[in-house]
């Protein structure tokens, strides 16, 4: 499998220079050259796999072989997903009749983003590894993963690479503003290898430096720059395991034979709590890949340009209050625009160029259409040209609907996130479940996309909704405290607080203070804590 760039400029790249690359030299994001073809019988082969099994099965399709033998993928995704603390990894919770969580948050971290971060960093050492026993120049290769973080990926990148040989990991946070349990996991990390620089400024400033660092030519050569946020494919790869494997818990569930049409049949949904757009997306490669899911509901909070776009055709930064971000309940979810929208944009402009994009080009299709895929990589440079010059673009409405075959989506407000978090608390005749805020607003939009198209749930009708509980309600107490305080019997120390969290917050420290939001003085900082870890440049 080769990948190229959305943008058109690139392609031929393999699976390890895109992973090490990140983003392509043109500014796009990689995205393989076709989607693979599910083996014949993929249902009864894969239905018993463990996910450490089935995750090497749906790797092995976007990785040769020749790039990474069949053993050594196994054994790194085997030691990427011993970290979690479930046996089934992902586990499928059903919360109340034909809408189940698919819980993502038993990582280290507590996060979805783990499921992805663990693999990435055993990728990132196991490729450096090789080069360094393959060069016999006698120089190092190193990576040098600098992001920002208002929270979530911050913590998911350090437990991810902390330890791993030849990476350093700086991760910037803006003082003062992370949530108190948030900045405890990731300053109480202490290998060598993780820095947390605590900046003055806020997260808009931490991003801005890190934008500055990546575009400075000199300082990427000399220490290679490594990024861990959603446009490194890698992170997408590793999330579509998942939604197979949710897939595989329902029939178990449903006691439905794998083999059977009914397998096929089974009528679900997948709702995903949406930022940058990297979680779902991997929920669309299953689907292209042949996954028989129905939907898959983009649930925005009230940052909400991906809602726009599915109602308007239009992709339009918002524009009220001087277009900032707001800030909600569900903050990992608080952007302005989404990253790897991109992504989907190129299939969505490829599959204009055959009929006005009233059908999908053939999914799982080796014999990709050359002349097809450089016009979307035009089309979609040309959109992203309009977004930064003048904040938005527009797509024909044909587009969108074709996209609307696949996707629906809602927006959720916060007095709408607190509700549901309160209603299956303590609703009576049903098992009390805690929501995180943004699990809240993925259930949310599930039962406003019900209403709305008039769907019919289960069990009467046949619509199964499967949410991503993309955080454990303990790493969002405010949000979680504040619908719940009223709640007779509600003990957040009790229902919520796990085990792993005591004493968290008085555990020994290292944070790098930087006095001011300056990518000259970073440098500074990250070359003084490369040297304290005895690296040469
Ligand atoms: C990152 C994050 C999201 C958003 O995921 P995207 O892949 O950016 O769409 C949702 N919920 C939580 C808890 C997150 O950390």
């Amino acid at each position: 499998m080769k990948y190229r760039s959305t943008r058109g400029q690139a392609k031929n790249y393999s699976f390890e220079e895109t992973v090490m690359t990140g983003l392509s030299p043109d500014g796009g994001l990689f995205i393989p050259h076709h989607i693979p073809v599910l083996p014949a019988n993929w249902r009864q082969k894969w239905s018993k796999l463990s996910f450490q099994e089935l995750a090497v099965e749906i790797l092995s399709l976007f990785i040769d072989e020749s790039e990474m033998p069949r053993s050594d993928l196994e054994d790194l995704v085997q030691r990427s997903y011993a970290t979690f603390r479930h046996d089934q990894v992902t586990p499928l919770a059903k919360i109340r009749d034909g809408l189940y969580v698919l819980e993502l948050f038993h990582g280290p971290t507590f996060a979805f983003k783990d499921v992805a971060l663990q693999f990435v960093g055993n990728l990132f050492e196991y490729f450096l590894e090789r080069r360094n026993r393959e060069d016999k120049s006698g120089k190092t290769h190193r990576l040098t993963v600098v992001g920002a973080t208002s929270g979530d990926t911050g913590s998911a990148a350090i437990y991810g690479l902390r330890n791993k040989k030849n990476v350093s990991v700086f991760i910037l946070h803006p003082k003062g503003r992370v949530s108190p349990i948030q900045e405890a996991q990731m300053t109480t990390v202490l290998d060598e290898n993780v820095h947390n620089l605590s900046v003055e400024g806020t997260f808009d400033d931490c991003q801005d430096i890190v934008k500055n660092l990546f575009g400075n030519k000199e300082f990427n050569d000399r220490h290679h720059l490594g990024a861990v946020n959603s446009i490194n494919w890698a992170r997408i790869l590793a999330q579509t395991v998942y939604y197979f494997n949710a897939y595989f818990s329902l029939l178990r569930e449903l006691n439905i034979d794998p083999a059977s049409s009914q397998a096929e049949e089974v009528n679900f949904n997948f709702s995903v709590p949406t930022g940058n757009f990297g979680d779902i997306l991997a929920g669309y490669y299953a689907y292209r890949m042949g996954l028989p899911a129905n939907k898959l509901i983009v649930a925005t909070n009230e940052n909400d340009i991906l809602y726009r776009f599915f109602e308007s055709s239009a992709y339009e930064k918002q524009t009220g209050a001087d277009g900032n971000v707001k800030e909600t309940l569900s903050p990992a979810m608080d952007i302005l625009v989404s990253s790897n929208f991109e992504r989907l944009l190129w299939y969505l402009a490829r599959d204009a160029e055959v009929d006005g994009g009233k059908t999908e080009v053939a999914a799982a299709d080796s014999s990709v259409n050359e002349k097809l895929c450089d016009e979307a990589g035009q089309t979609v440079a040309t959109w992203m040209q309009q977004l930064k010059e003048v904040g938005s673009f527009k797509v024909n409405d044909a587009v969108v609907l074709n996209a609307r075959k696949v996707f629906d989506s809602a927006m959720v407000t916060d007095k709408e996130t607190l509700d549901t978090i309160r209603e299956f608390f303590d609703k009576p005749g049903q098992a009390s479940y805690v929501l995180d805020p943004h699990t809240s607003v993925g259930v949310t939009a599930a039962e406003q996309v019900t209403k709305r198209d008039q769907l019919l749930a289960y069990p009467k009708g046949k619509e199964i909704m499967i949410c991503l509980a993309t955080a454990h309600p303990a790493k969002f107490s405010e949000a979680v405290e504040t619908a719940l305080k009223s709640a007779p019997g509600f003990d957040f120390q009790k229902d919520v607080l796990p085990s792993e969290f005591h004493g968290l917050l008085d555990k020994e420290r290292r944070v790098v203070p930087v006095e001011r939001a300056d990518p000259k003085l970073v440098i500074e900082v990250i070359e003084r804590e490369l040297r304290g870890e005895g690296i040469q440049f």
